[in-house]
């Protein structure tokens, strides 16, 4: 048996656990505020005169609301100059003061009313005929808009939203290594409580419950536990699997830190591993090596996922999304949302810059018997890329020895 699987229970794991000992510190009003004059300046490269930005991690991002869209209006409005107003239901007015981390007049709409109408009259006021739309807000709420507001351009909001969250703050790295960190020890631990028949739910519940233990917003924001040939699917089988010996573990899962999000994948065997098992384990560690050795500032996203491609090609997987290999991008940008843009695929030309935060899991399938991926974070710097977390160091040692 590799070292730190099974041997323990989910009992004595979940009570060593305690909420993370120096949490990173909260977004302030001054950095918000700095993302808006950034929005701002984009704004103006565009030639939008305002931006709405409905419920949703772009929200978070620019006001600290971190609300979920629904078929009611919550909104920002930012105009080119000045300062941004809210939209939101009046009845919703007390939970949206507890939550704003910006200065902003909060104009209140009553269930029959028009939210649409608050738009177009703060439109209004501020003169704007363009009107850069947040990518992700709802088609009923952009007919809605156009309907209030027919005299009003609508843009692509994306390149205003995407070039203010791809490049990530100091403070905002600081919150993500804490949610990598923390995701990280809840897959050591999990691994730990292992055993021979034990089900695919009762990890998965381990793992929700040791993310809580450490603080997490809300337990696991989401937890993937596949056993054996489950593994050669992404995303897994419906149903439930019992853990059998020499059976690929494959777990991929993530919680939240104030927004940030940490996903984290391990691949690893319950037993002795075959002579197959290890062979494919250890071209997608190259994979994922060589991935992360060629992010440096300037690099196209796509050449990212070419290298880790050509090394999975080298061995006889491949090519491009043929199986056995790599049937999907090798990675996605990160933040306040799990998937977000850049992304690390054929045809995405985005130059890494510094500040940048990706997934790198260049996951090797076998069709018909099981699937490796190993999933790290990275961050672009000056020169190159640091890891979030440290990778797998090997199939028999998934986790590095504690001292
Ligand atoms: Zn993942
Ligand atoms: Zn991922």
């Amino acid at each position: 048996m590799s070292s730190g699987i099974g041997g323990s229970t989910a009992e004595t794991e979940l009570a060593a656990l305690k909420p993370w000992p120096d949490p990173a510190p909260a977004i302030t009003a001054a950095e918000r505020g700095d993302r808006l004059r950034h929005a701002q300046a984009l704004m103006a490269e565009l030639g939008a005169e305002a931006l709405i930005i409905g419920a949703g991690a772009s929200l978070r991002y620019f006001t600290g609301v971190g609300w979920n869209a629904t078929e009611r209006l919550v909104a920002m409005v930012l105009p080119r100059e000045g300062g941004p107003t809210m939209i939101c239901p009046r009845f919703e007015l007390g939970s949206l003061e507890a939550s704003l981390g910006v200065d902003a007049p909060i104009a209140l709409w009553e269930e029959h009313e028009n939210p649409y109408a608050l738009v177009a009259g703060v439109l209004e006021a501020a003169g704007a005929k363009t009107l850069a739309v947040d990518p992700a807000l709802p088609f009923f709420a952009f007919h809605g808009l156009r309907k209030a507001a027919p005299g009003v351009a609508p843009l692509d909001g994306a390149p205003i939203v995407d070039g203010c969250r791809m490049i990530k703050s100091p403070a905002e790295l600081a919150l993500m290594s804490q949610a990598k960190a923390m995701t990280l020890e809840v897959h050591r631990r999990a691994a730990r409580m292992l055993a021979a028949g034990i089900t695919t739910t009762a990890v998965r519940r381990f793992i929700d419950q040791a993310h809580r233990a450490l603080g997490a917003d809300d337990g696991s924001s989401f937890c993937a536990v596949q056993f054996g040939l489950a593994s050669a699917y992404p995303h897994g089988l419906p149903g439930e699997q019992k853990l059998a010996r020499g059976d690929i573990v494959l777990i991929d899962t993530g919680c939240r830190v104030q927004g940030y999000n940490s996903d984290i994948t391990r691949t690893y065997v319950f037993g002795e591993p075959s002579a197959e098992q290890r062979r494919v384990w250890d071209v997608e560690k190259r994979a994922q090596a060589a991935a992360f050795a060629a992010v440096k500032p300037g690099v196209p996203c796509e050449e990212i996922d070419a290298v880790a491609r050509r090394v999975l090609e080298s061995a006889g997987f491949g090519p491009d999304y043929a199986l056995p290999g790599l049937p999907h991008r090798t990675g996605h940008g990160i933040g306040l949302s799990i998937h977000e843009a850049p992304y690390l695929v054929r045809g995405d030309k985005t130059p890494l810059q510094p500040g940048m935060c990706f997934s790198n899991e260049p996951m090797i399938v076998l069709p018909d018997a099981f699937g490796v991926r190993l999933e790290d974070h990275f961050y672009v710097t000056e020169t190159g890329a640091a890891w979030f977390t440290e990778p797998q160091p090997s199939l028999d040692e998934p986790f590095r020895a504690k001292n």
